[in-house]
């Protein structure tokens, strides 16, 4: 008994919702079988019930039947004899009462009628006190008919009247007795169409659900995954169906996701590769050119201030043979930042190629520019660059050459940027000049006046 126990015990401690998921919940069917599975099983149920239904039905034929061909018949019969027992009654009445002897001859001879009928012969208790009533009353006739005759009749026709009695109730519950049948086996398969109806009602209950959680709500989630990969969301995870058609689109789905992440990874990896300079993460030239060309339209549309500028790291040559090519790239790097830190939002700049970056200074005047330029001058000059190389790091300087471009071309007003930057270089190197009208490099303005502030965040440009 314990032994008993302690096995129950150890099966009941079974993780069962384990067990479920691992067999059944991840299990995956196909979606015909299972429905075929479901209906056939539905349909073995619906059968059973059916036979358990019939079977109350065919009893309540049966009942009918007897009850029409056996009982009604019967209980005529016993009515039948209940009567002819009253008649006998009455007849042995006249028998003592008739005015006249002819009436009185007339009910015996009934009396010997009724007593021999075979109506009366198929009951033996029918049929002796019908034998004993005739007996008794010929005797009585050939005696004289005295009142101790009488009061002997009185017995007899009492008992006569208690037999009809008994017979018509005999009649009555046999009838009773049927119906009584029948109306249970009726009100029983009332009770089981109840439960047939229950059982259909739980059937299609279970089918709908069924249908809703492994198809309808699998469809929703996979329309709406659909949207997701159109408007590019992070997909949303599906929750489990067990219909294996379901599963595999799901699967599908899911690889759709990654190929279309994988072709947006390359397109962006493309994109960056094809706008980047790989050594300073700027702009390359090409790019460059092709963002200037939009702001310039934009500028000469409406009439907007809009100005150029190159620029070129004097005496880099130097660094590359005195520390290295690897320490020159570095510097490129730093310098990179410098100007991401110190240009405005609104600014472009780009490797333009070598250690020459061009500039695109929109909604700005010659005069605007020029302190923005002069400050980059001056930060460049005053920032020491560490190339961890433990020489404690570097003085660099550039050149700048700007022009005014909210008239002519592109190529036109960096050109002019470049002979400015020339002629900056041929000045002495560390200065800014001013192409066109300016011949001479204009003394710096006065740092920070009119300037936007720099947001630092501007590096690729
Ligand atoms: P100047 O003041 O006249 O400009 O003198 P400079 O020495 O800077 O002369 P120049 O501008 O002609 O020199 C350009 C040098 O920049 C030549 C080349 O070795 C170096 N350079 C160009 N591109 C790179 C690069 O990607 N990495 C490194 N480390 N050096 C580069
Ligand atoms: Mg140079
Ligand atoms: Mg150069």
């Amino acid at each position: 008994m314990t032994a008993l126990l302690r096995t129950l015990r150890g099966a009941l401690a079974v993780d069962w919702r384990a067990f479920l998921r691992a067999h059944w919940t991840q299990r995956s069917w196909p979606a015909g079988k299972a429905l075929g599975w479901l209906g056939a099983l539905f349909g073995v149920a619906f059968l059973a019930q059916i036979l358990w239904l019939a079977s109350d039905q065919r009893q309540v034929l049966e009942s009918s039947e007897r009850l029409l061909e056996r009982t009604v018949p019967s209980t005529l019969e016993h009515f039948r004899v209940a009567r002819n027992l009253e008649q006998l009654r009455l007849e042995g009445e006249r028998v003592f009462s008739g005015r006249t002897p002819v009436a009185r001859q007339q009910a015996r001879f009934i009396v010997s009628l009724l007593s021999s009928h075979p109506a009366m012969l198929a009951d033996s208790r029918v049929a002796a006190l019908a034998r004993e009533v005739d007996a008794f009353l010929s005797q009585a006739a050939r005696q004289g008919m005295s009142e101790q005759h009488y009061a002997e009749w009185e017995t007899l026709s009492s008992r006569l009247s208690l037999l009809a009695d008994d017979i018509s109730t005999e009649g009555v519950n046999l009838a009773s007795a049927d119906l009584q049948l029948m109306s249970t086996t009726m009100l029983r398969s009332q009770v089981k169409l109840a439960l047939v109806l229950a059982l259909v009602a739980l059937f299609v209950g279970g089918f709908l659900f069924l249908i809703h959680r492994h198809l309808i709500r699998p469809l929703q989630e996979m329309d709406d995954a659909l949207r997701e990969l159109r408007s590019g969301q992070a997909l949303t995870p599906f929750s489990t169906t067990a219909m294996a058609e379901i599963r595999a689109v799901e699967g599908a789905i899911g690889q759709l996701r990654e190929v279309m992440h994988e072709n947006d990874e390359a397109r962006r990896q493309l994109h960056f590769l094809a706008t980047t300079d790989s050594l300073t993460g700027m702009f390359n030239r090409r790019h460059f050119m092709a963002l200037a060309e939009d702001e310039l339209r934009r500028a000469h549309r409406y009439g907007r201030p809009i100005c150029v500028g190159m620029a070129d790291l004097d005496n880099f040559k130097g660094i590359n043979d005195g520390h290295g090519h690897a320490v020159g790239d570095r510097v490129l790097q730093s310098l990179a930042e410098l100007f991401g830190h110190t240009l405005r939002q609104s600014d472009w700049v780009c490797r333009y190629g070598g250690e020459e970056f061009a500039f695109l200074f929109t909604e700005t005047t010659l005069d605007e520019a020029h302190r923005l330029a002069e400050r980059l001058r001056q930060h460049a000059a005053e920032t020491s660059i560490d190339v961890g190389d433990g020489s404690g790091g570097l003085q660099l300087t550039l050149s700048l050459g700007l022009a005014d471009a909210s008239t002519g071309s592109l190529e036109a007003a960096l050109g002019r940027a470049d002979t400015a930057l020339y002629a900056a270089k041929e000045e002495g190197r560390n200065r800014v000049v001013i192409a066109a009208s300016a011949k001479t490099p204009r003394p710096p303005p006065e740092e920070g006046k009119d300037l936007d502030s720099p947001t630092g965040e501007r590096g690729r440009k």
